[in-house]
């Protein structure tokens, strides 16, 4: 599968707001992999896959994380985190990604996880500081990530859990166990 064959495939399943991020995720991940020498091919298919069941309904992820034997911890936090894993096991279905790397990457492009792989990292970072982002405090993270991948994944986690926070919402465990192994330096 080539990337304009991945792309309109991936352009089915989201909106345009949300194909213009893909986008700009795959532009982003591409250039990180091309400076820290990670399988560029690799970068590219998991950004353009990462947010494939953004758009599944609440009802039908639900199913699948239980059939699936997902971690059950997921259905008692926010739905918004539930696309990631799902992603992962339906871009392997319905789409035919076989790819290990490739599919824990999408899985994993959310909550992170304890000792990622640099193409997690890339997917994770890219999520995070694609273009059209406007996060505050995210000018920061673009200029950590021209120096060091993991300075860019501690600030991604660190914002995100200062938000939540901010917002009184619960985080969900694996974020908390990714910036453990984050600052105590298993990236
Ligand atoms: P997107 O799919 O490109 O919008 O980005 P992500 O997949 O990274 O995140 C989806 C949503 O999950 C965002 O609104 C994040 O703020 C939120 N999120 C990330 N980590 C956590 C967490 O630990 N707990 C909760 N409640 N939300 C989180
Ligand atoms: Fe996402
Ligand atoms: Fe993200
Ligand atoms: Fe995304």
């Amino acid at each position: 599968m080539n990337r304009k064959e991945a792309l309109a495939i991936v352009k089915e399943q989201l909106n345009e707001a949300r194909y213009t991020h893909t986008v700009g995720v795959m532009e982003t991940a591409i250039k990180l992999a091309e400076k820290y020498g990670e399988d560029v091919k690799k970068a590219e298919l998991a950004a353009i896959f990462h947010d494939y069941a953004k758009f599944r309904p609440k009802d039908e992820m639900k199913e699948i994380i239980i059939e699936q034997n997902m971690s059950k911890d997921l259905l008692e936090h926010h739905h918004s985190l539930w696309h990631a894993p799902v992603g992962a096991y339906l871009v392997q279905k319905e789409v035919g990604i076989k790819d290990e790397a490739v599919l824990r990457a999408i899985e994993y492009h959310t909550y992170g996880r304890p000792n990622m792989t640099m193409l997690e990292k890339i997917v994770y970072v890219a999520d995070y500081i694609e273009p059209g982002r406007s996060f505050p405090g995210v000018e920061e993270v673009r200029q950590s990530a021209e120096n060091s991948l993991d300075e860019a994944l501690f600030l991604c986690l660190r914002n995100t859990i200062v938000f939540l926070i901010g917002r009184k919402q619960p985080i969900y465990p694996m974020t908390i166990n990714t910036y453990n192994s984050v600052v105590q330096g298993g990236g």
